[in-house]
């Protein structure tokens, strides 16, 4: 069976860290985490970066840092993982769905504009598989509300809008190392901003709402725990080094998908404004009259495994339930949209022969 994905890492890249921790005792907010925030906020070129236990926590913590609950409107994509929309919803706040771009699969500008409201207090973007174009106009449209924009980069960590990285634009980003994703701690993530109030909000409520006062630690408000672990920061720290080069894996098998089937009439996931997409998933839009579910069922038959893109996280039955509001084109992406095999090593001709046999 060819898999979808697999994690670029090896025990090998870690077994001495790894050693070094057990032997320490230390396994928890030591050097390796405070050695990751360096290389990730160098890498990044942001002011501050913070661990967590995963993208969502991250974002989960962005909207309380907000201060955003219950009466207030939160604008997100539609068409993303529902771990975008569950932090709105838990919270307390009422998500307010922007349909997307059938290009780019990114939020539509105009529809967020005409979606803009007293109560909006953020809008959460969301860089779909990686691709952050159209950042930079939604960035605009919030700051010209004075909204505060939260990038989901789940996918996008080294992804670029012309020459800044996903991390430097949004007011807050939050990242995933997920397995899923191209750099894995297991479970992990990370929140960056250039913000100073946002810095010290997070540098106290991440740490229990503990502060360094005279005599030890001291509370002065209350808080939560997302740490990530000692073991968790070493495989970060190890894998960072050769990301570039995973990305350029993934952009040139990307590009051999895209040079075979775009003759057939799939159709790729468009890159604006300069950016440059990782590639983190390689998503293809299927030509009409082509079942999607049909090719995912041929192509296991043929030992590749594949998936759909993402959710039209409206169409889900929860919120379909509750807010009634589908997005036509995240609905559309959603069931006409396949997610091939792509990782390092991986020789992808016989997906193609197999997609070639099937359509
Ligand atoms: C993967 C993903 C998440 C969730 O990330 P976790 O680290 O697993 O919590 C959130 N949003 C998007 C767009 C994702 O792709």
């Amino acid at each position: 069976m060819i898999r979808l994905i697999k994690p670029f890492t090896e025990y090998s890249e870690v077994e001495s860290d790894f050693k070094e921790i057990f032997k320490s005792g230390w396994f928890s907010k030591g050097n390796y985490n405070k050695k990751f925030v360096k290389d990730l906020s160098s890498y990044l070129d942001v002011k501050y970066c913070h661990l967590a236990t995963s993208a969502t926590t991250a974002l989960w913590a962005s909207l309380k840092m907000m201060g955003i609950g219950e009466g207030d409107k939160v604008l997100v994509s539609d068409y993303s993982f529902p771990a975008s929309v569950n932090v709105i919803e838990d919270v307390g706040a009422t998500p307010v769905f922007v349909d997307v771009d059938l290009g780019t699969y990114n939020m539509d500008a105009s529809d967020l504009e005409a979606k803009i409201s007293e109560d909006v207090k953020a809008v959460m973007f969301v860089d779909t598989f990686g691709n952050p174009s159209g950042l930079k106009e939604v960035k605009e449209i919030c700051e010209s509300h004075r909204i505060p924009l939260i990038e989901d980069a789940a996918c996008a960590i080294g992804s670029r809008y012309q020459e800044k990285k996903c991390g430097s634009i949004a007011d807050v980003t939050c990242f995933s190392f997920h397995p899923r994703k191209l750099l894995t701690t297991g479970e992990g993530g990370a929140i960056t901003t250039d913000n100073e109030e946002y810095n010290d909000w997070l540098s106290v409520k991440l740490q229990h709402g503990a502060s360094q006062g005279v005599n030890g630690l001291e509370f002065r408000t209350y808080g939560y725990n997302f740490r990530m672990t000692e073991l968790q920061a070493a495989m970060g720290i190890a894998q960072l080094p050769k990301l570039d080069e995973v990305i350029l894996y993934r952009i040139g098998q990307y590009s051999i998908y895209k040079k075979a089937l775009e003759p057939l009439g799939f159709r790729c996931q468009a890159l604006r404004d300069s950016c440059y997409s990782n590639r983190q998933s390689a998503v293809f839009t299927v030509p009409e009259g082509i079942s999607r579910d049909g090719l995912i069922q041929g192509l296991r038959a043929k030992g590749v495994e594949s998936t759909i893109g993402t959710y039209s996280q409206s169409n889900e039955p929860y919120y379909l339930k509750k807010y009634k509001k589908g997005q036509p084109n995240a609905l559309y992406l959603y069931r006409n949209s396949i997610s091939l095999p792509c990782y390092q090593g991986l020789d992808v001709e016989p997906v193609i022969s197999a997609i070639l046999e099937l359509t």
